[in-house]
């Protein structure tokens, strides 16, 4: 299979054109503006022959039926909307949704598990759960964790699938997709790309073959949308189409529809947050209450930073930004890693992967930064004070006789 196959579909636009137009191109002709949401779970036919026929090339292909939709678990076409949206976004033949993030990678190790490849070659951090899905081994996968220098040695005849993040989650460390990728030889490459949209990055280009996201976040982009989606080649996506039809973690029209109309704004919305981000990591990292700032190369619109003090009081102080899990809303939302998003990750592994007990994970939104600054101001001040008591505990980044009240900008320390 060749990995850098171009998109199929008509002559390119530029992304912002793209997140507008793309899978409504129909709908002028049809006399429509907004898209239609179809609700339907089946769909009448008068000829059943015709019906097993087609679904007899779903069952060989997985390739979308033609003509009238089927069930709704084989597609519905409000969500196939989206998903030639996303994939004219990231460069991709095709995508296929699911109802959520985690239901996508779990399709994706179905897919290659039931080829008979179930090992995975995986590179830390991942997001919590996408962690724990590979360690438990709950899909009969067998993981080796590497990092990418040693994809290579790492690969064996089993090895179904190489997966990493960049920018990971939470760290927001950033790999070399397209050195990683050459390191994959024929295994198909699984990136993550939820941090960075397509907006700042397009894995595909760089010869990841999958390229999945949690749409929950960034694509919806307004807190109100589960949904996670897998942008790929033609040959791959049937294999999807074909897991998702069989174990059901199918999309919701509805959420179909509100992913649609998130991408239209996703290029606006993340270059006006990582704006806002790229300022207030700048302050974040002259402020002499902050002992690390993670902000990536790339830009974006999440920061990781590690205080002097108790990340907790950090949490407990906000009032403009939410204290919650998830990411990519048109709020600002901020969480302390060790305890929600990366709970599930064992200690060791944890802080192996670089997410230490001080680090604070923020997603930047479309608040005004100095409201958003005043905000992570005020909330860091009882850290000054603090400082003194919490830089005992054995993860502090700071020695205990640090003077709280220092101003100058420590260096970064690493572990
Ligand atoms: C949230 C998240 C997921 C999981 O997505 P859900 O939609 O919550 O299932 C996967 N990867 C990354 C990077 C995430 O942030």
């Amino acid at each position: 299979m060749d990995t850098t196959s171009l998109p199929s579909s008509p002559a390119r636009r530029a992304l912002d054109t793209e997140a507008v137009h793309a899978g409504r191109d129909d709908l002028a002709r049809q006399g429509l503006h907004a898209p239609p949401i179809d609700l339907s779970t089946t769909y009448p036919s008068y000829d059943s022959r015709g019906e097993a026929a087609r679904i007899d090339a779903f069952a060989t292909t997985g390739a979308e039926p033609d003509g009238p939709p089927v069930y709704g678990r084989l597609g519905n076409p409000t969500v196939a909307r989206f998903e030639t949206a996303l994939a004219r976004l990231e460069g991709t033949d095709t995508a296929v949704a699911f109802a959520s993030g985690m239901a996508a990678l779990t399709a994706v190790l179905l897919a290659r598990a039931s080829t008979g490849l179930r090992h995975v070659v995986a590179v830390r951090p991942l997001y919590g759960c996408s962690d724990h899905l590979l360690t438990a081994g709950l899909l009969g996968s067998e993981v080796t964790w590497t990092d990418p220098a040693g994809i290579a040695d790492a690969l064996r005849p089993d090895t179904g699938l190489v997966v990493v993040e960049s920018p990971a989650n939470p760290t927001l460390a950033e790999l070399d997709m397209r050195a990683i990728a050459h390191s994959c030889g024929s295994v198909p490459l699984l990136a993550d790309n939820t941090f960075a949209t397509p907006v700042l990055q397009r894995p595909a280009e760089h010869g990841a073959r999958l390229v999945l996201h949690s749409a929950t976040k960034y694509l919806g982009g307004h807190g109100d949308v589960m949904a996670g989606v897998v942008a790929c080649d033609e040959e791959f996506a049937g294999r999807l189409r074909q897991i998702r039809f069989a174990t059901g973690g199918v999309l919701h029209p509805l959420a179909g529809y509100l992913l649609l109309r998130g991408l239209a704004t996703l290029p606006i919305r993340v270059r006006a947050a990582s704006a806002t981000a790229a300022e207030l990591a700048r302050r974040l990292t002259a402020d002499p209450r902050v002992a690390h700032v993670h902000y990536p190369r790339i830009g974006g619109a999440m920061i990781a930073f590690e205080t002097y003090g108790d990340p907790h009081e950090v949490i407990a102080a906000v009032r403009l930004i939410t204290p919650a899990v998830s990411l990519g809303s048109v709020d600002s939302l901020i969480q302390h890693p060790a305890s929600i998003s990366h709970r599930v990750v064992e200690e060791t592994d944890r802080r192996g992967a670089g997410v230490s007990d001080r680090l604070l994970r923020l997603s930047v939104g479309l608040e005004d930064v100095e409201d958003l600054w005043a905000d992570l101001d005020r909330a860091l001040a009882p850290v000054l004070r603090g400082a003194g008591n919490c830089a005992t505990s054995h993860n502090s980044p700071a020695p205990a006789d640090e003077p709280a009240t220092a101003t100058a900008l420590r260096p970064s320390r690493t572990r």
